[in-house]
């Protein structure tokens, strides 16, 4: 579903990605794990169309979407929860939902903004509710909410769990859970390495903007050496839920 073709990426002198090739097959729940500064954001974002790659190219369903708008992305079916999640915390949940679904009519709108209440009932409890008043944990879900009002084929979370209570990290860990029996295909970036390796299919561990390893999450997870030489820590560190 989704080819990463030898991206580089830039900022300005910096360069964060060195060639990094990767995929995402349908159906797949891929983990993408690796030390800060690594690239694992300039990764998503170059592929989200919010950051041009110096060279390599990006291909989601065959097509080749190089450098193209987020907004025509996120109409093809490529949705991105950003990291931090970057939700309007002056406009209610409700008004933030109705905006992910700014490229639906409205009667489209409508029933997905329903279908959400019905999905997240944290979300209905609090539906006119300041998205600035939200727990860490409701508001990383209305993020995802509001990333799949437009009903996206691939979703590429960044770091969902960042800065939540463990409670809150099963919460969302449960929710990808959800995500994925019903089908949606997952690029996930996270902290919680091992967790995320075990939960995933196959994974990439990504390292100063190099793919310094891939394979079975289970298998990565389990490769203490790997986690010792380039995650940092033991594997059950990094893995902390
Ligand atoms: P983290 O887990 O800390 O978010 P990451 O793996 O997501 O790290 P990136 O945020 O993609 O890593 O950063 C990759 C490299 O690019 C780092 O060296 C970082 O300092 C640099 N970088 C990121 N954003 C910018 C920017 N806006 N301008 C300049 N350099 C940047």
């Amino acid at each position: 579903m989704l080819e990463v073709d030898q991206l580089t990426t830039r900022y300005g002198a910096i360069t964060a990605l060195h060639g990094v090739s990767l995929r995402v097959n349908a159906g797949e729940v891929v983990a993408l794990v690796g030390p800060n500064g690594a690239g694992k954001t300039t990764l998503l974002n170059t592929v989200a169309g919010l950051l041009r790659p110096a060279e390599g190219a990006v291909r989601f369903n065959g097509a080749d979407i190089t450098g193209t708008e987020p907004a025509t992305l996120v109409r093809r079916g490529l949705a991105l929860v950003p990291e931090h999640r970057r939700i309007f915390k002056d406009l209610t949940v409700e008004e933030n939902l109705r905006l992910g679904g700014a490229t639906l009519s409205a009667s489209q709108r409508r029933h997905k903004v329903h279908e959400m209440a019905d999905v997240f009932p944290v979300l209905r409890a609090k539906w006119s509710t300041s998205a600035g008043f939200l727990s860490g944990g409701e508001a990383q879900q209305l993020a995802v909410a509001r990333a799949l009002m437009c009903d996206p084929k691939l979703l590429l979370l960044d770091e969902p769990t960042l800065g939540l209570a463990p409670t809150m990290v099963d919460v969302v860990f449960d929710l990808i859970a959800r995500l994925r029996t019903k089908g949606l295909t997952m690029l996930v970036v996270e902290q919680n390495a091992t967790r995320a390796l075990h939960m995933a299919d196959r994974g990439y561990v990504l390292r100063t903007g190099h793919v310094v390893a891939d394979g079975a999450g289970a298998e990565l997870a389990a490769d203490s050496r790997l986690f010792e030489s380039f995650i940092g820590g033991s594997a059950e560190e990094s893995g902390a839920s």
